[in-house]
């Protein structure tokens, strides 16, 4: 029988390092700006003056300060993440004294809730449909696993396992347990993580239980409705849907609900599709994965088209303008598809994964690295603006604890193998057959798409080198020490990547150029909301017009030839703004309101004119002047 054990292992982000280049000024202003600033905003918000247990509350407390233990628990995985590779003493007493806070809010028993301890104790594990108990338990385990790995301390871990081993006491199908699970997955990724920090079975198998629970009959969410005196069916989210618990997981054929939810929950049915060798979840995972990505994507990677469910519609159903695309949910994309490419080094998931990275993700945040989206519309009319902080704060100390951790995402090894996922300036240290192999990329990537890898090894090593080849790319060329190469023995291609399979000697070069022109994007014809209309991408950006670029137009009249689009439109590098972008200049034409005045119909199309364009990637709008936004134009022609 096939084993659905992963063949891959991601080299860790700690052995990663980023010179210049694209990401490495981002990751340089996420330490510096990014985590102080959701420090002060934790501190201000009394989100870790909370673990003092002091604070007084109305009730019923606002759903949003229910679950507020979570957001200094990111933060700590977060600023663990960045001391791991860049220790900052100033940073190291922040995250001692928010430890400290957190393990002595712990209660005898191992509960570790300040909501629950303060507030409501006679509601302790009462609502889990709706109350984010386990949700926040797993954050605080993340956390502490994070902070762990990068201290080396124990102690806020072993407090984590002493809450981790309270809920294993709670839950489960033995006698006198309750046989719940959480209404937002995360607790099950969380418990993953924490089985391999302390390799104690006991956490992998209550993740197990929790996946394996979550939607039977009879319904835990009812039982515990009832045992409220509520009647289920008043449930406001009307079904199980919104939390992915409708049906178990096995028999679950769409992605449907709260988008972070579902990404969550698939993260951890990846996990323990590896880690209980178990093909069922295996075949799960890829099932949804493809309805997702073949009907409930945006082109940004921005997934949960809906602000009322904070989720996913229907097939097809993405609009533009209105999309709600949080930038947990993109972020939560990323950890799945980074967890399914490690199974066979299928491209398709670096696809995805490069995708939202470099457009639904990083739109999230300003280049101030201090104002954020919680929503990622793909236009806007001119009201939607990157805020400081937000009443919900998920997004900002999730952009932060996957940026302090973005290496991670970049490589994996295997028995004689070095796969590079993801293009960027810098080096990365890996272990091959035992034995020490380093990296080195030289590129201006996705600025262009040429990659210089030198290869550092003590004595000459066999292996292969697979290079992403992403889907985008349809011309390209490679060499190693100025050789040309061409389909020899060396070089095969194959689910999205080129395999170079050879005795690797200290300084060998590759020279792996990616074609990158610029090419225009049609929406399949049932996305209703996009007929008619095309994008612009290049390499792996998504571009975007906006309003500060194109004075007195309203984007939306503006129309593009798509079929002479990468004739019309030139690439031009512009190191002074928006932190350093290529830009794609070319012409269209705009609907010319002239002699309209007091007409609202008439029997004669309107009018256009040429206009200049400029489009510029979408990551980076609303941070010049306030203004509309647009992905998608009209087409013009048949
Ligand atoms: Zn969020």
């Amino acid at each position: 029988m096939p084993t659905t054990k992963r063949q891959l292992e991601p080299v860790p982000f700690t052995h990663i390092t980023f010179a210049d280049g694209f990401w490495a000024p981002r990751l340089e202003l996420n330490r510096t700006v990014t985590i102080p600033h959701i420090y002060r905003q934790c501190e201000s918000t009394g989100r870790i003056g909370a673990f003092d247990l002091n604070f007084e509350r109305p009730m019923p407390s606002p759903i949003v300060l229910i679950f507020q233990d979570s957001d200094p628990a990111k933060w700590i995985e977060a600023a663990s993440y960045s001391l791991a590779t860049h220790p900052d003493p100033e940073l190291a007493a922040w995250v001692d004294l928010v430890a400290e806070k957190i393990i002595h809010a712990q209660q005898p028993d191992g509960y570790l809730n300040t909501h629950f301890t303060v507030t409501q104790p006679e509601m302790r594990w009462r609502n889990l449909r709706d109350w984010h108990e386990l949700y926040c338990a797993g954050h605080l385990i993340e956390g502490a696993v994070a902070h762990y790995q990068a201290t080396g301390q124990r102690k806020l871990l072993d407090a984590l396992c002493r809450y981790a081993d309270h809920i294993d006491a709670t839950f489960g199908r033995e006698p006198g347990k309750k046989r719940g699970y959480c209404g937002h997955p995360e607790i099950e990724l969380a418990l993953v993580k924490l089985y391999h920090a302390t390799q104690n079975p006991r956490y992998l198998k209550l993740a197990t239980y929790f996946i394996d629970e979550r939607g039977r009959q009879p319904h835990y969410f009812d039982i515990e409705a009832r045992e409220r005196g509520e009647d289920p069916a008043q449930f406001w989210a009307k079904s199980y849907e919104y939390c992915q618990a409708h049906v178990p997981i096995r028999e679950q054929t769409q992605v449907v609900g709260h988008a972070v939810r579902a990404m969550y929950l698939l993260s951890a049915v990846a996990d323990l599709a590896h880690e209980n060798d178990d093909p069922t979840l295996l075949e799960t995972a890829e099932r949804l994965w493809r309805h997702l990505v073949t009907r409930r994507m945006y082109l940004t990677g921005g997934i949960g088209a809906a602000r009322q469910n904070e989720g996913f519609t229907q097939d097809y159903d993405l609009p533009d303008e209105s999309a709600y695309a949080e930038t947990c949910a993109t972020i939560a994309l990323i950890q799945w598809n980074h967890r399914l490419l490690q199974f066979s080094g299928e491209g398709k998931y670096a696809d995805i994964m490069e995708r939202a990275l470099f457009n639904g993700f990083l739109s999230g945040i300003s280049l101030d690295g201090a104002h954020f989206f919680y929503e990622n519309p793909l236009a806007s009319a001119g009201h939607h603006h990157r805020q400081g902080w937000f009443t919900c704060p998920c997004c900002p100390p999730n952009i932060a604890r996957t940026l302090a951790s973005l290496g991670g995402y970049f490589y994996s090894t295997g028995p004689n193998d070095i796969w590079v996922h993801l293009y960027a300036q810098g080096t990365a240290k890996m272990q091959v057959n035992g034995r020490e192999a380093h990296l080195r990329q030289t590129t201006n990537y996705p600025w262009d798409g040429d990659v210089e890898l030198q290869v550092g090894t003590d004595s000459p090593q066999r292996f292969t080198l697979h290079l992403r080849l992403p889907a985008w790319c349809e011309r390209w060329h490679i060499s190693v020490n100025g050789e040309q190469l061409s389909g020899n023995n060396e070089l095969s291609t194959e689910s999205g990547y080129i395999h170079l399979t050879r005795e690797w000697n200290q300084g060998d070069v590759v020279n792996y150029r990616m074609e990158m022109p610029i090419r225009v994007i049609w929406a399949h014809p049932a996305v209703r909301d996009l007929q008619g209309r095309v994008a612009l991408e290049r390499g792996p950006l998504v571009y975007c017009l906006e309003g500060t670029d194109h004075p007195g137009t309203i984007l939306d009249r503006i129309a593009i030839d798509p079929h002479n689009a990468s004739n019309e439109f030139q690439v031009e590098h512009d190191e002074m703004g928006l932190g350093g972008v290529s830009v794609l200049r070319g012409k269209g034409t705009a609907v010319d309101e002239n002699g309209w005045e007091d007409t609202l119909y008439r029997n004669q199309q309107p009018l256009s004119k040429p206009i200049d364009l400029t489009a510029i990637p979408y990551y980076a709008w609303d941070n010049r002047a306030p203004g509309q936004m647009r992905i998608w134009m009209q087409a013009r022609g048949g």
